[in-house]
């Protein structure tokens, strides 16, 4: 079989660039790994506000390719998540093919050469015949628009931007936001601020799970056998969750979505004891509606006489601290946002323009979508990982990009095998798989009636809509008559 050598990009050194990257080097392929900063990790390297967790099962949270003795617990800390991809990016080899402080702002198909030419923040141009972008979806922090933000006397600041001079200890601390990371925010914070004020606009659910570590003797274990870890990571307990959790959220008056709720529901009822904040904390949406949050701690940690859940609705921020519409003022030291991410953004700003000058924010004008969440009508070669639409949820998004990856690298070897110079999936197929998908994804938990990052600017759930095996299925094979091959 004749094998064309492809010149490669690869768009950020975070999880899912680390793995193309691994991938492509294995099998003698030139490329590149553009990251715009200093250091590889995308979401671990940014994100470091204490408590930083990832509430998926630390073993399940690894390439199936590497797995990993050395976690402290069943659920890894932000910092050890880090030093896992750094290890693997040792091992694999990978560090002399990033370019570090190598922000792309342009992409622009050139149909004659069937190449793509890349522009960095210098201005430096270069030609490649496939990108990758692997670019991470929450990298964009959500400022919110509360008056008087720039007034505060104190340090203000989004946990993606932690700022560690920033007093915390014994100080009182405003923190506004309750999802995944204010809800972890909390649980580190109660015990060691004077006062922590969290700003609730809506409660979260939470899911009761249990923690616990892992002792010497079983990490020594682990490293003598990773079959161990394996029958961890592939076993019924992490992926038979997965199947049931995908089962439930797509089918959200089954037996599975009510038990999901029942176990939220004893949570709230039996954790919190003042009837009051439990009220305050009962949301009043469907469990799973929003990203479901899973704690060992965070009703515990809620309770601790240093912390103020406060409900009420945000006036503004003054020189002293937030003042609510009903007069309050709660006087602050720190002030934090854990209030989310631009989840649209995906590769942008950068400007990719594809065939006849189609730019990526006019094909997204409505809504981003990608066919089958990685590749784009309209923009050849051109491949995303973690893109839009593609499956979101509490599971491993190592996972989905390394199913993702198989897929794409079997469009990849139209190319290697010179089957065609150019790729890319057709107007039609992609319409039809759209009109699918939001038909199906409005039906989920995720569209059952409440706000999340989740949700497009209609209100349509931007996710896979069905089931986690239809997803494997979907991932094994693609399917070529969906593509024009040029
Ligand atoms: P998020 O889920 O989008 O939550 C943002 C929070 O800020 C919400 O509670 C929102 O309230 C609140 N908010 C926004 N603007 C506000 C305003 N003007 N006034 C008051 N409240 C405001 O963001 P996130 O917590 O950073 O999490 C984003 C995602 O990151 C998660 O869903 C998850 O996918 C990922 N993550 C994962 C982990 C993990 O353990 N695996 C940990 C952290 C994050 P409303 O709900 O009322 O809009």
């Amino acid at each position: 079989m004749p094998h064309k050598q492809l010149r490669f990009a690869v768009i950020g050194a975070g999880m899912a660039g680390i793995l193309a990257a691994i991938r492509l080097k294995a099998r003698g392929e030139t490329f590149t790994v553009f990251e715009k900063t200093a250091k590889i990790g995308g979401t671990w390297r940014e994100n470091r506000y204490p408590g930083l967790t990832c509430d998926v099962p630390s073993h399940a949270y690894t390439y199936t390719f590497e797995p990993y003795a050395e976690w402290r617990a069943n659920y890894a800390t932000g910092p050890e998540i880090q030093t896992y991809f750094e290890h693997v990016v040792d091992k694999y080899g990978i560090d002399p093919a990033i370019r570090f402080g190598s922000e792309v702002t342009a992409l622009d198909w050139d149909e004659a050469q069937a190449q793509w030419t890349l522009t960095l923040a210098s201005g430096e141009r270069q030609v490649f015949d496939v990108v990758i972008a692997a670019s991470g979806v929450l990298h964009h922090p959500r400022m919110p628009e509360i008056a008087g933000l720039d007034s505060f006397a104190g340090p203000v600041f989004h946990t993606a931007r932690w700022d560690d001079s920033a007093p915390i200890d014994g100080v009182r601390v405003g923190l506004v936001g309750c999802g995944s990371t204010g809800v972890q925010i909390v649980t580190a914070l109660a015990s060691r601020v004077k006062k922590l004020v969290h700003f609730q606009r809506s409660p979260q659910w939470i899911m009761p799970v249990p923690y616990f570590t892992f002792s010497d003797a079983e990490r020594d274990a682990f490293r003598a056998d990773t079959g161990l870890i394996d029958a961890i990571r592939f076993g019924d307990e992490y992926l038979g969750n997965v199947r049931r959790f995908t089962d439930a959220i797509t089918d959200i008056d089954g037996p599975l979505m009510k038990a999901i709720e029942e176990y939220c529901l004893q949570n709230l009822e039996n954790s919190v004891r003042d009837p009051m904040l439990k009220e305050k904390l009962r949301p009043d949406y469907r469990a799973a509606c929003k990203r479901l949050i899973y704690s060992w701690s965070f009703y515990d940690a809620v309770q601790n006489p240093a912390v103020e859940v406060e409900t009420g609705r945000i006036d503004r921020v003054e020189a002293k601290g937030v003042r609510m519409t009903d007069g309050t003022l709660h006087e602050l030291d720190t002030l934090v946002l854990a209030t989310g991410f631009h989840a649209d953004r995906f590769i942008r700003p950068a400007g990719v323009t594809g065939r006849n000058g189609l730019t990526l924010d006019a094909f997204w004008a409505r809504r981003p979508t990608a066919h089958y969440a990685m590749t784009l009508p309209g923009f050849p070669n051109f491949f995303m990982l973690n893109g839009p639409t593609g499956p979101v949820g509490n599971f491993s998004l190592i996972d989905i990009a390394e199913r993702q990856w198989d897929y794409i690298d079997q469009l990849i070897d139209v190319l290697r095998q010179g089957k065609g110079r150019a790729v890319v999936p057709t107007t039609a197929a992609h319409a039809d798989y759209e009109e699918r998908r939001i038909a199906a994804a409005k039906t989920t938990i995720f569209g059952s009636g409440c706000s999340s990052w989740y949700l497009d600017a209609e209100g349509v759930p931007a996710s896979w809509p069905w089931s986690y095996d239809k997803f494997v299925e979907t991932m094994s094979a693609p399917k070529l008559d969906e593509f024009a091959i040029s």
